[in-house]
């Protein structure tokens, strides 16, 4: 892909629109491309900027009323009440101020309906985790460090980080572990740990929890034919996916929890 291909396709790319095969094609470029990984890493600060700055507010119900009380008294008044040309400024300042009126409320309901229609945080991280786990199966990047020993792969994967992610090898509980990798989640480095049940492979994904210490129960999304299984515990945020059926990640997830 050359750098026009690649810039136009760079919001999409952002906004995680983009299928998985341009995902992949834009990545090389990126990795090769040091004007294009510049402009990339711009608009990556900027849309991050943006998520965490915007001010989104509701419209007040008493807005409404208001642009309402403004439409009946224009439309109650008549020239005939008053002097023509006060009557043309005054309908002027209504109309002025009544057009600005209904400005406003289309932007914020705009906004509004934009959070509400919008994707979760879940959903837009449920979307990484499955370009992450695909990615990591299609071009068979599994593990930079590719062995069960759970020894090997924590203080690995805790020389790359800035935290250091509960790593079991669960042999014994029929998922061995395969290895460890860096991913990229959540616009940060995450921990990726690979197990494998039978002939299925499971990705694990560990990061620090935005909102330290809060603890969510196991919640299962289906997506694209992939399984998910998402919880908080302890400070971390964990992403389970495979294309193993749900009943299976549920017990990989549970042995999992209860043996970190
Ligand atoms: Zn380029």
């Amino acid at each position: 892909m050359d750098c026009m291909k690649t810039r136009d396709l760079l919001h999409g790319y952002l906004d995680q629109e983009l299928g998985l095969a341009s995902v992949m094609a834009v990545d090389r470029h990126l990795a090769s491309c040091a004007a294009c990984k510049k402009i990339f890493d711009q608009q990556s600060a900027l849309q991050s900027a943006v998520r965490r700055h915007a001010a989104y507010y509701t419209a007040p119900a008493a807005l409404a009323d208001r642009i309402r009380a403004k439409i009946s008294r224009a439309a109650a008044d008549t020239p005939a009440k008053a002097d023509k040309s006060r009557w043309q400024w005054l309908q002027f300042g209504q109309w002025f101020q009544l057009g600005a009126a209904v400005a406003a409320t289309a932007a914020v309901t705009w906004m509004a309906a934009f959070q509400l229609n919008g994707p979760s945080q879940d959903e837009l991280i449920a979307e990484q985790v499955i370009t992450g786990h695909a990615r990591s199966v299609l071009t068979d990047h599994l593990a930079d460090v590719a062995t069960s020993d759970q020894h090997t792969v924590k203080p690995w994967l805790s020389s790359k980080l800035d935290f250091s992610p509960p790593v079991t090898d669960l042999t014994t509980a029929g998922f061995p572990l395969i290895g460890g990798r860096l991913d990229y989640l959540d616009n940060r480095p995450v921990a990726a740990l690979v197990y494998r049940r039978h002939q299925h492979l499971i990705n694990l994904f560990v990061w620090p929890d935005r909102m330290s210490d809060h603890t969510t129960p196991m919640q299962a999304i289906s997506k694209h034919g992939y399984h998910l299984l998402h919880w908080n515990e302890a400070g971390m945020t964990y992403w389970v996916i495979s294309d193993l059926n749900p009943a299976e990640i549920q017990i990989f997830a549970e042995t999992y929890a209860g043996a970190k």
